[in-house]
């Protein structure tokens, strides 16, 4: 079976009986396959890459993604080149375009830049308002287009994307974050780096693959984009992360099996909070969601952590909402338990 423990206690629950449904993680964890794979290499640690891993992950990746090896460069997770993608592209003069709320690591690096940075409201149905991030500036070095998106789990269309490389201003690169896509049912926009766009495509390892403390990621892009990343750090890969990644690509049933996994507690989850009358934001299609609380999210975050469930954080354009992570369906049933009673509580 390529889950763990699909039900009851997974090897990733914690000792302490906490509920981690707070950091997008995947609790059914490595596959088996990508564990075995761990055990087969870790032997070989004393060496770099004595059987040449990362290469081989390399041209997996490029073999089932229809794009050569050199559009894809491997590292240990995807937020290393998310940083550099950013570090490279923005500057005091090339403004970071993002979406708000959005996952923030991008705008941190340009933070580290000096860049400007422009947020820009999601949309009524809370996709990136590509339109409005087009426009934000013609001096824009980077636009950050993350679907489906975090912390909202919603989605933006592939002809919104396609919409946004078609318009973005001269000079500028769109940067996708693809951390979640295998989540959904959508398509993927590593076609566009096939064709030569300007634009950065970002996978982890991370999430349906659930490889998050295994750390394996790539950027694809265009040669000549990759190529502007280097200067901001080179670093051997660790061989499990490229062995592992390997093994799970070659499992076919792994993703699928997952996502239909995780879509069923999502939507389990989502419709007994709007059956109870809370307010999930959007339509989200991943495994994380946001719901407005109504009332203070910090406060509802340590009322929850205070009946052993740690959910997700709020974003400052939002305090009322927090981030909520799909787990397991026992500990999704654990959440409702302490939502309600965290809900239906004296006022926060
Ligand atoms: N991008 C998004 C949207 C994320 O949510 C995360 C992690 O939460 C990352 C990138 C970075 O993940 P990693 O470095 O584990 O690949």
């Amino acid at each position: 079976p390529s889950g763990m423990a699909l039900h009851g206690q997974s090897a990733n629950a914690p000792p302490s009986g906490m509920v981690l449904i707070n950091a997008n993680e995947n609790p059914l964890g490595p596959s088996k396959a990508a564990c075995d794979a761990i055990a087969r290499v870790a032997p070989l640690g004393g060496r770099y890459d004595l059987t040449g891993e990362t290469e081989l992950l390399t041209k997996t990746i490029a073999a089932q993604s229809g794009l050569k090896p050199e559009f894809i460069a491997v590292y240990a997770g995807s937020s290393e080149p998310l940083h550099y993608s950013v570090l490279a592209f923005t500057s005091p003069t090339k403004s970071f375009v993002t979406a708000d709320p959005s996952y923030e690591a991008g705008m941190f690096a340009a933070r580290t830049s000096q860049a400007k940075i422009i947020k820009t409201p999601l949309t009524s149905a809370f996709a990136h308002d590509v339109k409005a991030m087009v426009a934000a500036d013609a001096q824009a070095g980077v636009i950050y287009i993350c679907n489906p998106n975090n912390p909202t789990g919603t989605l933006t269309t592939k002809k919104d994307i396609v919409w946004a490389l078609e318009n973005k201003p001269a000079g500028s690169i769109l940067l996708v974050d693809e951390a979640y896509i295998h989540l959904t049912d959508e398509p993927d926009t590593l076609d566009l780096v096939a064709q030569g766009k300007d634009l950065i495509v970002l996978r982890t390892f991370s999430k349906i693959y659930g490889m998050a403390g295994i750390r394996c990621g790539f950027a694809a892009g265009r040669p000549d984009l990759l190529a502007k990343l280097k200067p901001f750090g080179q670093n051997a890969m660790p061989i499990t992360g490229s062995a592992a990644a390997r093994a799970s690509l070659e499992d076919p049933k792994l993703v699928p099996e997952r996502r239909k996994m995780i879509g069923d507690t999502r939507r389990d989850t989502i419709a007994w909070l709007k059956t109870n009358g809370y307010k999930v934001i959007g339509d989200p299609q991943t495994n994380c969601f946001m719901i407005d609380t109504g009332r203070n999210g910090r406060a509802v975050m340590a009322a929850m952590k205070a009946r052993n469930v740690m959910i997700g954080r709020t974003w400052p354009i939002w305090p009322n909402a927090v981030r909520v992570s799909v787990g397991t369906p026992e500990e999704m049933a654990a959440f409702k338990v302490a939502f309600k009673a965290v809900m239906d509580g004296p006022p926060l």
